[in-house]
């Protein structure tokens, strides 16, 4: 195998002038406050090898990641019924854009758009309380990485809570279609926190690894989804992980992938290995700038593709 502790050191030195680069969400007031020079990378392989390197045990906020998890969660609770509620197709449009779902009646195009999560979020809720859903995600995301030190960052839940005005109006919309069966508040309660779970690098690869090796955590032992479900994930991943930016992702890295805007992005090989990058200054479609290119350089040097060796 290609010595990937050299190859992430390599493209730390590369991009380290660059670090900076790109625009630091700010619509959630918290997030503004993040050092826009930070940057991480970890790969975790499927033989448990890990590699990191710069601020790759810094914890941030990952933001839509976690609606990868929250998708596995609704997944192993409802099963196909889940596409009731949420389509599978790539929007096309930005991550929180509304003139689609007016469009479609209140059936968001996929669960990795805000409209989208937030029909998941309704999903984790059902029989739950709005705090009991927070719960079982934070168990989940903390099994998944085998590390109970993961939690939410209650301030930018706060802070996106106060501000999340387009949420609302997503939420509302939906609701006026009948597509939540919850009440808004606890809707958006649950859709905020899971947001704002604090995540190192380390720990997001290690959470994504049983993507990469068809459902089972290699390092726990634990099967997670099976077989077909993990490739699923990965295919929708792959299609609308990076909102109108999917395509662009899938043709420079090749990877499934799954964005957030605090400038996380974690993508997975199959059969080889899950990443995580993080550097907070984004690209116009809302994802991370520098951490594309980071992992542009990795799948360029490794072959890593799923399209081909
Ligand atoms: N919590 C963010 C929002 O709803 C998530 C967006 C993202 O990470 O892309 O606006």
């Amino acid at each position: 195998m290609a010595d990937l502790q050299a190859i992430v050191d390599e493209i730390h030195d590369k991009l380290a002038p660059r670090l900076g680069e790109g625009k630091v969400a700010d619509y959630i007031p918290q997030l503004a406050h993040v050092d826009p020079k930070k940057f991480g990378m970890a790969i975790v392989t499927v033989d448990g090898e890990i590699f990191k390197v710069g601020d790759a045990d810094v914890p941030f906020s990952i933001q839509s990641i976690s609606k990868v998890f929250t998708l596995t969660l609704a997944l192993g609770k409802h099963g196909e019924t889940t596409w009731n509620r949420v389509g599978r197709e790539p929007s096309g449009s930005a991550f929180n854009s509304i003139v689609q779902l007016e469009h479609e009646e209140g059936k968001p195009r996929n669960p990795f758009i805000n409209a989208g999560a937030i029909a998941v979020s309704d999903l984790v809720l059902a029989g739950h309380t709005p705090r009991e859903a927070i719960g079982e995600i934070v168990r989940f995301v903390r099994y998944l990485a085998d590390d109970d030190s993961i939690a939410i960052d209650p301030t930018v839940a706060k802070s996106e809570q106060a501000t999340g005005y387009r949420n609302f109006a997503l939420a509302n919309f939906m609701r006026s279609f009948g597509k939540l069966d919850h009440p808004v508040e606890h809707v958006l309660g649950v859709y905020f926190h899971h947001c704002a779970l604090a995540m190192t690098c380390t720990q997001l690869a290690k959470s994504g690894l049983f993507l990469a090796a068809s459902g089972r955590n290699p390092l726990t032992g634990h099967t997670v989804v099976s077989k077909q479900r993990a490739r699923r994930i990965n295919a929708l991943m792959l299609t609308c992980g990076h909102y109108d930016g999917s395509g662009d992702f899938a043709y420079r890295v090749g990877l499934p992938g799954k964005s957030g805007v605090g400038g996380g992005i974690l993508a997975v090989a199959p059969g080889r290995a899950s990443v995580a990058v993080w550097s907070p200054g984004l690209n116009h479609n809302g994802n991370s700038l520098l951490g594309s290119l980071a992992l542009e350089m990795l799948t360029t040097r490794t072959g890593w593709s799923v399209f081909g060796h």
